[in-house]
């Protein structure tokens, strides 16, 4: 990809050139022709990248670049604003400024987050239609803290100062707490996906919200990678409890934990576990979680903490806990199986009994999760606020996880990357209706565009009927089925689909899928047990016959008779009802980049911007908006920028439209390859260029 560079010096014949990564270069007649001269508007940056002249990928993260120096880390494309992460704090996000994006229109101030809320606000508002915003980006991008600061927007120009304003606000804290963890790529690392609704009455006041959760990452509640962390309320608990409920509950300190000391890494830099806990505490108070039912968390939290602690060595040692009593004990240890009709207990080695507890703990997590947010759900979520109780509407912000492409990818990336898949089709199909929208309403003479649509891979994947996903379904509720069984039906299936690549020989067990964003290589090992999801027999029977209520109250409804959806069905679920609610909006795209792997301020990676540019889609917004007329410019602004080349005997016309004709005909030619709309002159890129060259020689 192109470098931007500057001339810095010259001497016979040569110049000399720093490149946007400061390294210098002597360029010689000889490869002068690997230089070109930069757009104009690309010396000095751009605040929407519809203007960019160099409409390119080199194009585009030059301009970001330069941009993110000056620490302007908004930048439009068209409507779509892309957000760079300026890992610090920037002035931006005062009462001041809040006041000052309030009831702008987009391009008035310089781009900003506020200002896709503001237009948000006021669109549903004005068209009453419901709105949502989709947050994307890779781990670290910035989708939380994004979602965070519209948030606090709209609170405040709904404001009201309401206590139902400062509950949806105060959700935030206790979700985090349960539900982030610190990860290499970032301290704050949200493990779960969310939708956030935000429900407003007729003259645009906060009435209520709801949250919907997707996926949570289970596994970390057992092991850590290398310098990650367990999720922050563990750590946080042992900071922040008092001496004599840590008495209680028998619980020591972070590093006398299995479960809290896998990654090697008890704190983290730049967060305060014992101050969070204290905001945790008064969060959950704020939404009516009882002192009680905080106790009751925080007594599951502790029993899983101890059984990562059991060591099994044929003897199961004492848990302190009514979480386990006799009758669980040997259901850690022993497994039951129906043998012509009869129970059969036979004892589990140390590695099953530990593979067994392990997933009865994410079992336990997984439904704390789920109860903490529907408590959250019952306290700011007033049924008044739903839609058919007259003219309500709502403000969706979603801030899911990034496409992911590891080392080592499973189940859980297959299902991060579909609904990646879901969300790039929804946006191509809108940037590409808008545009086409544009047009007509511009009277432009326009035949359909081509541009790359996901739609067939995703129909692949997750749509059509024996789609892969249901196949992997299938399989897993045929108690027979096997990763290797669920292989091959894939493989008979879709082997010769251009979306999904077999594995190499009969003895690998990765297959690829071929994803918008690139080709992902999946382990296939394991898929089965991770889509079940299911606990045994025997842990159910721990669950029903524990003293403690709690934990009973938590798996309520879940049968161990009663054929269980499985994961992947559940996030299908989730996922397709998500994209009904997002296609009854008018949507919003806000595109975060991570501009380094190290958290630091003013450092720009271009090889990593340019890949995230690619993943979230904006080179193929590029690709479309170059089939069509990427440069536009109203009447006026064409006027005011190339009116000096009419041509003389035309300068008598006062009519704007006709005028900028006039200087394209004489300029760029009659070939209609250039259009006059209603409003506005539609160019592509290389008549701005001639236009620009040609101005300059007047
Ligand atoms: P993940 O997918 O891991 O949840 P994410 O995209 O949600 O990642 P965030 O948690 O929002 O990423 O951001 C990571 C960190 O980057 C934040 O904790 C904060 O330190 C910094 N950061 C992000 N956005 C901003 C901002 N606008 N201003 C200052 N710092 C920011
Ligand atoms: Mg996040």
């Amino acid at each position: 990809v192109p470098i931007g560079a500057v001339v810095k010096d010259s001497d016979s014949g040569r110049i000399l050139l720093e490149d946007d990564e400061g390294k210098e270069h002597w360029i010689t007649a000889r490869n002068m022709h690997m230089v070109r001269l930069m757009h104009p508007s690309s010396v000095q940056g751009v605040e929407d990248m519809i203007r960019l002249g160099d409409l390119h990928e080199a194009g585009m993260v030059h301009n970001l670049l330069i941009r993110h120096q000056e620490h302007k880390i908004y930048t439009y494309t068209g409507s779509i604003l892309v957000a760079v992460n300026p890992y610090e704090l920037l002035p931006l996000y005062t009462v001041d400024q809040i006041r000052l994006y309030c009831n702008k229109r987009i391009g008035e101030l310089p781009p900003h987050v506020f200002a896709i809320a503001d237009n948000c606000y006021f669109n549903m508002k004005r068209n009453k239609r419901d709105q949502c915003c989709v947050i994307s980006g890779e781990s670290g991008a910035g989708k939380t803290e994004s979602t965070k600061l519209i948030l606090q927007f709209l609170a405040a120009i709904s404001g009201q100062h309401s206590w139902i304003e400062q509950q949806i606000l105060e959700a935030n804290p206790i979700l985090e707490a349960f539900g982030n963890a610190k990860t290499i790529r970032n301290d704050n690392s949200s493990r779960f996906g969310k939708y956030i609704d935000i429900h407003f009455n007729r003259n645009g006041v906060i009435e209520g919200a709801r949250i919907e959760q997707f996926l949570l990452e289970k596994s970390r509640v057992c092991r850590q990678a290398p310098e990650e962390r367990n999720y922050h309320i563990f750590y946080c608990m042992l900071m922040g409890m008092n001496t004599e409920q840590k008495k209680m509950l028998n619980l020591g300190t972070a590093s006398e934990y299995t479960y809290l000391t896998m990654g090697n890494c008890t704190f983290c830099d730049g967060r305060n576990d014992a101050k969070d806990y204290a905001h945790i505490r008064s969060a959950m108070k704020i939404l009516t979680f009882s002192d009680s039912e905080h106790w009751d968390i925080s007594k599951l939290l502790a029993a899983i903490l101890h059984l990562g602690n059991v060591e099994f060595e044929g003897k199961l040692t004492i848990i302190s806990l009514d979480l386990l009593y006799p009758p669980g004990m040997t259901s850690l240890t022993n497994l039951s199986i129906i043998v012509r009709g009869e129970s059969v207990s036979r004892p589990l080695n140390i590695v099953q009994a530990a593979d067994g507890r392990d997933a009865f703990v994410k079992g336990i997590y997984g439904r704390i999760f789920l109860w903490i947010v529907n408590k959250i759900n019952s306290a700011i979520f007033s049924p008044t606020s739903q839609k058919a109780k007259g003219s309500r509407h709502s403000i969706g912000l979603l801030d899911i996880f990034g496409f992911e492409n590891f080392g080592n990818n499973s189940f859980e990336q297959l299902c991060i990357n579909i609904a990646n898949e879901h969300l790039q089709q929804f946006f191509v199909h809108h940037v590409f209706k808008l545009e086409q929208e544009e047009y007509h309403a511009e009277n432009i003479t326009w035949s359909n565009i081509d541009f790359t649509d996901n739609r067939q891979a995703l129909e692949v994947i997750a749509l059509k009927p024996m789609n892969i996903i249901s196949l992997i379904d299938e399989e897993s509720k045929f108690p027979k089925g096997t990763d290797a069984t669920m292989l091959v039906k894939i493989n008979s299936l879709h082997g010769k689909s251009k979306v999904y690549i077999p594995p190499k020989s009969v003895h690998d067990t990765k297959f690829g899928v071929n994803h918008f964003a690139g080709v992902v290589f999946y382990e296939s090992k394991d898929f089965l047990e991770k889509n079940r999801d299911t606990l045994s027999a025997n842990v159910m029977q721990v669950v029903h016959s524990s003293k403690n209520k709690f934990l009973r109250e938590i798996f309520q409804g879940l049968d161990t008779t009663k054929r269980l959806s499985t994961l992947g069905g559940q996030f299908k679920q989730s996922l397709e009802k998500l994209m009904k609610i997002l296609e009854q909006c008018q949507p919003y795209f806000i595109r975060c980049i991570k501009p380094n792997d190290y958290k630091k301020p003013l450092l720009f990676d271009r090889e990593l911007c340019i890949k995230q540019l690619r993943y979230s889609g904006m080179m193929e917004t590029i690709q479309i908006r170059k089939a069509g007329f990427p440069v536009r410019y109203s009447f006026e602004e064409f006027f005011d920028r190339y009116g000096v080349l009419l041509p003389w005997s035309l300068r008598q016309q006062n009519d704007a439209r006709q005028s900028c004709i006039s200087i394209s005909e004489a300029v760029l030619g009659k070939d209609k390859s250039w259009q006059a709309g209603k409003t506005k002159m539609f160019l592509k890129d290389h008549h701005d260029t001639v236009l620009e060259l040609q101005r300059q020689k007047i």
